[in-house]
């Protein structure tokens, strides 16, 4: 969560620090503020809300100089306010950081530099870090080293760190070495750009982009010591590690806005094309199966598999129980969808044969990445699905497949679900044609997969239907979700981009399940969203549809086209295009998104930034 930026360079750092801010707000966006030195000064502004109110604040009492870092936050620990917001100060002002994380041992050591004499003005657990690292300066200036000296700076970011129990990203400017920027993570992501007698540094590449075109991430426990000529990592066990550059692949078109008012929107009518981008160069059709470049497991340890376990958290997790379904019926594999945060602290029996997905669309998910770790360090082939290239997971899995989807900037995800569902489509046909899948079965998804980008064109047709319904039902207080097999991750992925968006109470649930419970929350207030397209249960969905409907609750069905039969029982419907019951999450989620997205609107709320939400979750 939250993001950071730093500059260190021959131009003004403001332009490219609060244009990075700008950037990295989906990040968080509780409070920002930016610290730039000029001189012997570090001067600082911070204030509580979005990023505009801190470029306002700058306006009026601007700052100059040629290195800074930046920070948007959400916060953890300590409400939003001006004083919390980052940058924090340090000892006497000698010290001034950004940080990204969580520092699990604050209060002890807070307590600690309480006796030493330091004073708390925030209630952060970031603080602490800011002093701890001024009294590690200290301590060495006692001792004779010299203050002006970057080595002594550097040496007491790495002796903080080495008592900091937690996860961080922390850019740390020092007042008496005034071209020093010292940037250092453990479990939160950080990227340097590498200019031409400049360098930049971003959690993560979105504000580098049309900056440089060349940048190096950060590894867990490496120090950068940068300044605008020169960039030295430093690992904590005291070796130098090798630097290995890394091209941008990102381009600015991709975190345009272009004709659309928000990026949700602008995401969920990008999808036919990330769709395909998914499926670019994966499908064989002389074999009649999928190939990927990256799982890096040849064919027979794939076959020794016999069970898997895909691991995520939120919408990922939804994509995950999607593959369970998929690589079931296909691969005939056993598979289990586990919360990551949940994962990560149990020990479920696994045998050697057992392989781990993680899913994440950030590639920096603090639970997915701890329960990658678990299930690396106990020897399983630990792969990932992921989106974003370079990220932290997908550097640490053995092997993995990228969804190609470009930067998703909306909180809420879209376009990553679909892609993860087509990945999981493409793995479930791979897993297949290695085991029980014949030949003409696996050609016969081949040719309904290439079908997709079309179909999901066709589909994003129902806006205009889809806004009626919003107008409809835009001021209900509950929803329901309701789906049977392939249909009910997507009632569970629908309810949840409600509840994300527009702040309303919905839950997902199979429809059949419905009658053990829920089903006493309907009343004539509480809409029930069917997503019922035809499949091989559809009379047992519509017997479901009809015990609402007994009960006086208004039904909106998501029905393949030319279903007559539920236009006349449901209350509206929402018409998609027909395809085999296992693509159906793929075109049934798309009217369920912009759903999500036109309630939201009409309630007012903001869809890129709903509120106490962040994008990628990299605290625990
Ligand atoms: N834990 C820190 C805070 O609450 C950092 C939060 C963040 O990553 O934005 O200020």
């Amino acid at each position: 969560m939250c993001g950071i930026v730093g500059y260190v360079g021959p131009k003004q750092a403001y332009s490219y620090l609060i244009e990075g801010l700008f950037r990295l707000e989906y990040r968080g966006y509780d409070s920002a503020g930016i610290a730039i030195q000029d001189g012997e000064q570090i001067g600082i502004r911070k204030k509580t809300g979005r990023v505009t109110e801190l470029a306002e604040l700058c306006r009026q009492e601007p700052l100059k100089g040629s290195i800074g870092i930046g920070h948007t936050r959400w916060a953890t620990h300590g409400a939003p306010s001006d004083t919390n917001s980052h940058p924090h100060v340090g000892g006497n002002g000698e010290v001034v950081l950004a940080h990204n994380g969580v520092i699990e041992n604050y209060s002890i050591l807070r307590d600690r530099l309480r006796e030493l004499g330091y004073v708390f003005r925030t209630s952060t657990d970031t603080e602490v870090v800011a002093h701890l690292v001024a009294h590690q300066l200290d301590e060495s200036i006692r001792l004779g080293a010299s203050p002006t000296d970057a080595k002594t700076c550097v040496q007491a970011v790495e002796s903080a760190i080495k008592q900091i129990k937690g996860t961080y990203g922390l850019a740390v400017l020092f007042r008496d070495v005034p071209d020093l920027l010292v940037a250092t993570r453990l479990g939160s992501p950080l990227v340097v750009g590498i200019g031409k007698g400049e360098h930049y540094l971003a959690s993560d590449a979105s504000p580098l982009v049309g900056n440089t075109e060349e940048v190096v991430y950060l590894k867990d426990h490496e120090t950068a010591v940068i300044t605008a000529d020169s960039f030295v990592l430093h690992h904590q066990d005291g070796s130098e590690p090798v630097v290995s550059i890394h091209a941008l692949a990102q381009t600015s078109q991709d975190t345009d806005l272009g004709e659309y008012e928000h990026y949700m929107l602008k995401e969920i009518f990008e999808q036919p094309q990330t769709i395909e981008n998914a499926m670019r160069g994966r499908l064989d059709e002389d074999e009649a199966t999928a190939k990927f470049g990256g799982l890096n497991m040849d064919a027979q340890s794939l076959r020794r598999i016999d069970r898997i376990v895909l691991t995520a958290c939120g919408t990922s997790w939804h994509a995950g129980l999607v593959g369970e379904y998929l690589i079931e019926e296909f691969a005939r594999i056993p598979v289990e969808v586990e919360y990551a945060s949940e994962l990560r602290y149990r020990n479920p029996p696994m045998s050697d044969r057992t392989m781990i997905f993680a899913i994440t669309q950030s590639g920096e998910t603090a639970d997915t990445l701890a329960a990658l770790r678990e299930c690396k360090r106990k020897g399983h082939e630990t792969l990932a699905i992921c989106n974003t290239v370079g990220s932290t997971i997908a550097r640490e899995a053995n092997g993995g497949i990228y969804l190609h989807a470009g930067p998703e900037i909306g909180v809420a995800s879209t376009k990553a679900f679909t892609s993860q569902v087509t990945v999981l489509t493409l793995l479930a046909l791979f897993l297949g044609r290695m085991r029980h899948l014949s030949y003409p079965a696996g050609q016969r998804i081949i040719g309904h997969l290439r079908e997709m980008p079309d179909k999901i064109r066709q589909t994003l047709k129902c806006f205009d239907a889809v806004k009626e319904v919003a107008r409809k039902y835009y001021t209900a207080e509950n929803f329901l979700y309701l789906g049977r097999l392939y249909n009910f991750p997507v009632a569970l992925e629908g309810a949840l981009k409600l509840k994300e968006i527009s702040y309303i109470h919905a839950e997902g649930y199979p429809a059949a399940e419905m009658k053990h419970g829920p089903i006493a929350l309907v009343d004539e207030h509480t809409p029930s969203v069917f997503i019922a397209p035809r499949c091989q249960i559809y009379p047992k969905v519509m017997s479901n549809l009809e015990e609402v409907k007994a009960r006086g609750g208004p039904v909106i069905a998501i029905a393949c086209e030319g279903d007559d039969k539920i236009a006349e029982l449901a209350d509206d419907v929402i018409f998609v295009p027909d395809v085999d019951e296992y693509l159906q999450p793929l075109v049934a989620s798309i009217p369920l998104q912009l759903l999500a997205y036109q309630i939201a609107i009409l309630r007012g709320c903001n869809v890129d930034r709903p509120r106490n939400l962040a994008k990628s979750v990299t605290v625990e």
